[in-house]
């Protein structure tokens, strides 16, 4: 099939229901001069757009994407926004000092109810609703988690913004198997994913800026006039962005700055009131448990379970293909545990499956940069945790390219640069080794009611 005919609405639920057409938009074929080039029709390079045009409406602004806007994570991601962050409090606080962690929160709640606020603002109907996250224990081995997410909030003088909930009172917000307690965090609210990348793509658009699709950025080169190359032309600017999360593991220059991991989820038909009677699952707040081979859940609005999870091996290469987003091993392991969590829901029906590339740093650190000698910006590795930092990355960028000092300029992630990931074959045995290891620490912990001590290689490893 070729490209321009490709169907994007079979890559995600919430391609296929974001209502606006997914026709490609016309593709940059001849060389242009703008002031800012960007990569990447995402969350991270519309805001990015958004948030300099609002400061300056007369700047000319260009994104360039090599499929459709949303085509990446933003149109295929779990429909959390929340504030949680890939560092942890007690990290940021090591690295950065205390106060940074405490900005950092700061931020990323604010970036919450920025994404609620600019919805409301352009009357896009992302169904952003503010109904907070639980994280449940299940099982004894999970109980010590719960306990230490309450505590690093209360530390840094977030307590307002934890509950935590025993068997009974969690039971009052869901009824999940083998479910011990629980913590509620409040600055989550869940959304339409599609509808907000898709929406806010025509809200740029409205501003002036041309996105350019089916555009492939081969290369890109820093300098008083920057440059995006693609095999058509190229983009011109004073400025250039980089913006492609995963899928710049396979750009030259800033490759190994990320790694792609697939996360993928699994979509049930729309429950009936009595299932979700039985289930006790009445507002729409987000639900994980504390397992190191994450899983994360959400309600759509129209009342389907989204249950997602990694697992889903790395390849060799950091390579991407289409074929990837679909695992059977990992879309049967989410669809039992449904099955497993929600016993009641044993005959439901699954109607859509799908996955895609996290970008993951190799420190867990995200990165918001603009370097002024090369005129290059970049906002990268999100890990899971995109959907509110890219708001903040967008706002960030646009501060740092228009030379502004804000509260958000000197937050940790500004100019960080991580590690580079271990060149191959070193990255595919190393990443292999922690996704077996965490699997085996699940098991361990579920067998014998203890959690992992945090002392194994693999954990140290991972350690945020
Ligand atoms: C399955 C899944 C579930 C997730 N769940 C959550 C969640 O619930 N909550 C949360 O906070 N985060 C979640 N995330 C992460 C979050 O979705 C991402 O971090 C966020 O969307 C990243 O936005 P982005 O714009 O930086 O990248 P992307 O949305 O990936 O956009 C990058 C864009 O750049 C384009 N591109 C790349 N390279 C080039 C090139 N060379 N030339 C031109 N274009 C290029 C791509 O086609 C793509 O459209 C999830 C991610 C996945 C995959």
């Amino acid at each position: 099939m070729g490209e321009a005919t490709r169907d994007y609405s079979t890559y995600s639920y919430w391609l296929e229901t974001c209502g606006d057409d997914l026709t490609p938009r016309p593709a940059m074929d001849v060389s242009i001069d703008v002031d800012v080039a960007i990569l990447g029709a995402g969350y991270s390079g519309l805001w990015t757009a958004y948030y300099l045009l609002q400061q300056n409406p007369s700047l000319k602004v260009a994104i360039l994407e090599r499929e459709i806007a949303g085509f990446g994570a933003s149109g295929r991601n779990g429909a959390w926004c929340t504030s949680g962050f890939p560092t942890s409090m007690d990290t940021l606080a090591k690295g950065w000092g205390r106060s940074a962690a405490i900005d950092m929160h700061r931020a990323m709640a604010g970036a919450v109810d920025e994404v609620g606020s600019f919805a409301a603002r352009h009357a896009l109907d992302i169904q952003w609703e503010k109904s907070g996250s639980l994280f449940i224990a299940r099982g004894e081995a999970q109980l010590p988690e719960i306990g230490e997410i309450a505590r690093s909030l209360t530390d840094y003088g977030f307590e307002d913004e934890v509950e935590v909930y025993d068997k009974a009172a969690t039971d009052e917000r869901i009824r999940i198997t083998e479910t011990l307690g629980s913590v509620w965090l409040k600055q989550t609210a869940v959304i339409h994913p599609g509808r907000l990348v898709r929406g806010l793509a025509r809200v740029v658009e409205s501003m002036g800026a041309t996105i350019y699709e089916q555009t492939a950025v081969t290369d890109f080169t820093g300098g008083a006039y920057p440059v995006l190359h693609t095999d058509r032309g190229h983009a011109r600017a004073r400025m250039v962005v980089l913006c492609g999360e995963a899928y710049m593991s396979g750009l030259k220059g800033v490759g190994r700055q990320v790694m792609p991991v697939y996360s993928l989820i699994t979509l049930t038909e729309p429950l009936t009131s009595d299932q979700w009677a039985a289930i006790g699952w009445y507002s729409r707040h987000t639900v994980e448990s504390c397992k190191y081979t994450i899983d994360y859940l959400s309600k759509t609005a129209d009342g389907r379970i989204l249950f997602g999870g990694r697992g889903a091996p790395y390849h060799f290469g950091s390579k991407i293909e289409d074929s990837y987003d679909l695992h059977g091993p990992t879309h049967t392991m989410l669809q039992d545990n449904v099955r497993a969590w929600f016993p009641g829901l044993k005959d439901v029906r699954f109607t859509h499956t799908w996955g895609g590339p996290l970008g993951w740093p190799r420190d867990f650190m995200p990165t918001f940069s603009f370097d002024v000698r090369t005129n290059v910006a970049s906002a990268r590795g999100y890990t899971g945790n995109g959907v509110a930092t890219a708001n903040l990355a967008g706002r960030t960028l646009a501060d740092l390219m228009l030379g502004r000092q804000t509260e958000r300029t000197t937050l940790p992630p500004v100019n960080h640069r991580s590690r580079s990931w271990e060149p191959e074959p070193f990255r595919f045995l190393g990443v292999r080794y922690v996704q077996r290891s965490f699997g085996k620490l699940d098991e361990k912990a579920a067998r014998t009611g203890k959690a992992p001590d945090g002392k194994s290689l693999a954990e140290r490893l991972a350690k945020r």
